[in-house]
């Protein structure tokens, strides 16, 4: 099933990303038939580098995209590169209360899925406007509070890059907004251009060996004795082993992984390039930034000057009616130094979020290999996730091992009912957060 909606055609959305697009040619309909080792289902940071590092490690891989390469959230997102599997690196006992022995081998892995996007950007010479510097924005002292002792707990955990928290007479040289109070600089994350990142992961796939293939729909996995059969639209991928890496666009495709997600909506605005004074006046150190309330607003600059400003969740399935009226309002607010500027582009997407917001990673048999719903942090655990299903496939199990083991329930409410059920639960989160609670 393709979606099609006021955010969704099976073209890349009119974002900024797409008009600046530094890989713009695209790969061959998959006709015909083709036979491989591996086959990756989904053409987004998953699947793409989950090829890379299958061909880097000599096997044979095709993967096949229903539309093109980054359609989906990878080619959409803020851009911003944050660590952790599922809880916040700074929150070490809820790692051991969710990987009790393997904590602090998942912990290391939160931490090092943001080195394997920088080694590939390296290594293949991506040209994505890799930028280094995050900021975590307290509104209120008790967020402040928070963040401090978040600085503490990671530097106890041994967090390898620099961290400074920043007072209330300080923000004005990270983010200059009365918005905030202050917050926690992190410069072991940061942003780039997301498009241009999996795009130029996908050709350094395709120049390792990865038969890359779009507008290759899979409308159906059969199982033999010997392999899987992966049919698409136009033609046909035999394979030992598949990867599916569909996160929330999968659709009726797998209904156990379906089932146990839920697409949310996200959207960005972003205003036409601002003066260099402007920009150096609202993002002087041109940090990635996000607030910490559930549905937050995140922020940063592109290359080019412009503020990228992203927010609102929506759990529906139902996207705003118009997208700038609903955005410019909340940018408004925190930088009211922009009233006037032209917004150029809008658009949104999907990300997929688990009941428990733990990223699912495992096989569901011995044939097939999965990973989705990192929630709003997929640009590099997708990329840790990719490593830990290539390091499985060719024979190295233990991390995977580890992270299947955490059980994912379905969403309560079966196929019609939860949606509701979530927007109901999320509607509480809201309410607690309204009441500081
Ligand atoms: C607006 C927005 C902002 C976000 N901001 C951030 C951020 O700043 N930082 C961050 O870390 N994360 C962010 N995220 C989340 C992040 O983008 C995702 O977690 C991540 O991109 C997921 O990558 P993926 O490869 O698993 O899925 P996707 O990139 O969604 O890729 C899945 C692909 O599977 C394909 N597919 C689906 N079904 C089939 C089929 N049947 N046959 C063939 N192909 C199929 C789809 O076409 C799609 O291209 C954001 C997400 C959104 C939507």
């Amino acid at each position: 099933m393709r979606i099609r909606d006021s955010i969704h055609s099976d073209r890349l959305p009119a974002s900024y990303y797409a008009a600046s697009s530094n890989y713009p040619d695209g790969f061959r309909r998959l006709e015909g038939n083709v036979h491989v080792e591996v086959c990756v289902v989904g053409g987004g940071y998953t699947g793409v580098a989950t090829a890379l590092a299958l061909a880097e490690k000599g096997v044979d891989v095709a993967l096949v995209e229903q539309n093109s390469i980054g359609w989906g959230a990878s080619g959409r997102n803020g851009g911003q590169i944050l660590g952790g599997f599922g809880p916040e690196l700074s929150e070490f006992d809820k790692y051991q209360k969710t990987y009790g022995p393997a904590a602090e081998t998942l912990w290391q892995a939160g931490v090092d899925c943001v080195d394997i996007v920088r080694s590939n950007v390296e290594k293949y010479g991506i040209d994505c406007d890799l930028t280094w510097g995050y900021f975590d924005a307290a509104m209120n002292e008790r967020q402040m509070r928070d963040l401090a002792a978040a600085k503490i707990s990671l530097e106890q955990q041994g967090y390898p890059h620099a961290l400074k928290t920043i007072s209330a007479s300080e923000v004005g040289s990270v983010v200059g907004s009365k918005k905030f109070v202050g917050g926690l600089v992190n410069q072991g994350w940061g942003h780039c251009h997301p498009l241009n990142l999996v795009r130029g992961e996908a050709k350094a796939a395709a120049d390792s060996g990865v038969k890359i293939f779009e507008d290759a729909r899979v409308s159906k996995l059969e199982y033999k004795d010997d392999g899987v059969v992966v049919d698409t639209d136009w033609g046909r991928v035999t394979a030992d082993k598949v990867v599916m890496a569909c996160n929330a666009y999968i659709g009726k495709l797998v209904p156990k992984l379906a089932n146990r997600m839920l697409p949310v909506g996200s959207y960005i605005i972003a205003t036409e390039p601002l003066s260099d004074d402007l920009a150096a006046e609202i993002l002087p150190g041109n940090h990635a930034v996000c607030d910490q309330r559930w549905a937050l607003d995140y922020f940063r600059l592109s290359a080019d000057n412009r503020l990228l400003f992203g927010g609102m969740a929506t759990y529906s399935g139902m996207h705003p009616k118009d997208l700038v009226k609903k955005m410019r309002p909340k940018m408004l607010k925190v930088f009211p130094q922009l009233e006037g500027m032209k917004i150029d582009y809008q658009w949104g997407g999907y990300l997929a979020v688990g009941l428990n917001r733990i990223p699912q990673i495992g096989r569901l048999n011995a044939r097939t290999y999965y990973a989705q719903a990192y929630a709003g942090h997929g640009v590099a655990p997708s990329h840790g996730a990719a490593e830990m299903i290539a390091d499985a496939i060719t024979g190295n199990d233990r991390r995977l091992a580890m992270i299947e083991a955490v059980k994912h329930k379905p969403f309560p409410g079966g196929r019609f009912l939860r949606k509701p059920v979530l927007a109901t639960g999320m509607a509480f989160e809201r309410f607690k957060e309204l009441i500081g609670g």
